[in-house]
């Protein structure tokens, strides 16, 4: 490709997994020796998800380098995700070889292909997955009614409605108030009910996954916490994540892509800042600073990303806590933004509305924002008549929950621009473990062998306090390999040197004997630091 912006395409729409295939066989077709597709499995209607493994493949396998892992459409609406991530990939191929030598970098730009199809072919409501397998009588299941390709909204005129059109945009619904003129609607999705009795009992059918809430630490059952799934990892998809995951201990940071007021996100999810290692918080506000910096979204941990009215959330079986917890690592997500920040509506704004009027004026300013930039892509449909089979004489139309959801395709590389940023600075901090002085001294066929081991890079092999106490974060070890012709004298080979901190050293040494040639091979197991080899002549 000439440049990334060829497989970059925000152009007009959000890409189905038709195109994000072609996309990722693109980049790796002509990328052959940056960059591999693979997967992690595959999703349970039977796509396959794709991964894109980025190191420069002739200076050695992933499995022995650095590695920074992204993910993205984990939340079937937030497509921007998947665009942010193949972004990503691009600009790496093509601006990073010599990056690339160092490290891996694993993206999967769509670990939920299934739900992201039906958020772009539909238009729908959708988390991450909706379980309509059990169908309950009087239960709403969406569908597209009038044949438009799309899942809207119905509106319908009704006594107890709670809403009504808005006086200053008649296209918005708006809270019905005391002293609110009729005609008054009620608001379902466009669908049919199933085993309908006639009453105005009408329920959302359903059961809806989250698989944000899919992840094992501190899981919790539904209704506990919404979403959940049966158990941790329960869901096929997030499985093979933590197979996948669990499988490489030499990740050293991971970054989720989201949608929703823009933001960088840190751990934890539920308690509070007192939960965590009171330097690893600082390690993480410092780096969620960059982040920040680099979009201008405000860094927020999750437990407080909230309205200001509001009290502290509490998510359990939640990413942050998971990347921190059990992986001992400062992972964070991007927030990519909403409808609302293309309209020049900002988080700090978006959090302050304390009533519903706020939200309502809100969605009027987007709206007068996408009428007055000429409405580029699809976002609201007019409301059109429609003869519903059950509930006869009704409307259809409203927001495309898809583009609602996601900033306006227009705004993403902005967006990208300083995420990507991001991760290169993340990147360029990872742990460089390496062999200072090496020194080979002779006393007949005797060799003093001495090589100071060091760690070059910002973060230590553990990369957070909590990293160290982690049985799943391995320290740093150095074993010398004899040749053929080479006999050990020193009592050990190995050295376990535990954690190595940032700029920090060890001088290690080896007696062998010998009678001439390759003595050896020091090899150094770093874990985040990644593995490798290296030669020691007489
Ligand atoms: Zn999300």
């Amino acid at each position: 490709m000439s440049n990334y912006k060829d497989v970059f395409l925000p152009g007009d729409r959000f890409i189905d997994y038709r195109e994000l295939t072609e996309l990722v066989e693109m980049i790796s077709g002509r990328y052959k020796d940056l960059c591999r597709l693979e997967s992690i499995g595959s999703s349970r209607e039977g796509r396959i998800i794709h991964m894109l493994v980025l190191t420069d493949f002739k200076s050695g396998v992933p499995e022995d380098k650095p590695a920074y892992l992204i993910y993205g459409n984990i939340h079937a609406c937030e497509l921007a995700g998947s665009h942010a991530a193949i972004y990503t990939a691009a600009r790496l191929v093509e601006e990073k070889p010599e990056l690339l030598k160092e490290m891996v970098f694993y993206i999967i730009p769509r670990l939920n292909p299934d739900g992201a199809e039906f958020a772009v072919k539909t238009g729908g409501s959708i988390r991450s997955r909706t379980d309509t397998s059990i169908r309950t009588p009087n239960s709403l299941f969406q569908e597209d009614l009038d044949g438009n390709g799309l899942i809207l909204s119905m509106r319908q005129v009704h006594p107890d409605g709670g809403l009504v059109a808005d006086p200053f945009d008649p296209r918005l619904m708006i809270k019905r108030r005391f002293d609110s003129k009729g005609p008054f609607y009620r608001v379902f999705q466009e669908g049919k009910i199933h085993e309908w009795d006639g009453s105005d009992d009408i329920t959302i059918g359903g059961r809806s996954f989250d698989w944000n809430r899919n992840w094992p630490y501190d899981w919790r059952p539904e209704p506990e916490q919404g979403g959940a799934g049966d158990y941790p990892f329960s869901e096929k998809e997030m499985r093979s994540m933590g197979e996948f995951i669990s499988g490489r201990n030499n990740i050293f940071g991971i970054l989720g892509y989201h949608t929703g007021p823009g933001a960088v996100l840190r751990p934890p999810s539920s308690g509070s800042d007192r939960d965590i290692d009171e330097s690893d918080i600082l390690l993480m506000e410092e780096l969620a600073s960059i982040g920040s910096k680099e979009t201008g979204y405000p860094v927020i941990p999750v437990f407080k990303y909230h309205w200001n009215n509001r009290r502290d959330i509490n998510l359990k079986g939640h990413f942050h806590n998971f990347g921190y917890n059990h992986l001992g690592l400062p992972v964070f997500e991007f927030e990519l933004g909403t409808m609302h920040h293309s309209a020049g509506i900002t988080t700090e704004e978006r959090f302050s509305a304390t009533s519903d009027k706020m939200e309502e004026e809100f969605k009027r300013r987007i709206m007068k924002w996408w009428d007055n930039d000429g409405r580029k892509f699809p976002l609201f449909v007019d409301w059109k008549e429609f003869m519903h089979p059950q509930l006869g004489k009704i409307e259809i139309g409203g927001f495309i929950l898809s583009y609602f959801s996601n900033p306006a395709l227009g705004d993403l590389e902005k967006i990208f621009k300083g995420t990507y940023n991001f991760t290169i600075e993340y990147a360029r901090r990872r742990p460089r473990i390496l062999i200072e002085d090496l020194s080979v001294e002779k006393r007949g066929d005797v060799y003093r062998i001495r090589a100071k081991v060091a760690n070059r890079g910002a973060f230590s092999s553990s990369i957070t306090r909590k990293g160290r106490t982690l049985a799943r974060m391995k320290s740093v070890r150095v074993d010398f390999s004899t040749s053929d012709r080479t006999r050990l004298l020193s009592l050990k080979s190995c050295y376990n040197i535990g954690h190595m901190d940032a700029n920090s050293s060890r001088t290690l040494e080896w007696f062998v004997e010998s009678s001439g040639g390759p003595l050896g091979e020091i090899i150094v197991h770093a874990g985040t630091g990644g593995n490798f080899r290296l030669n020691v002549e007489a």
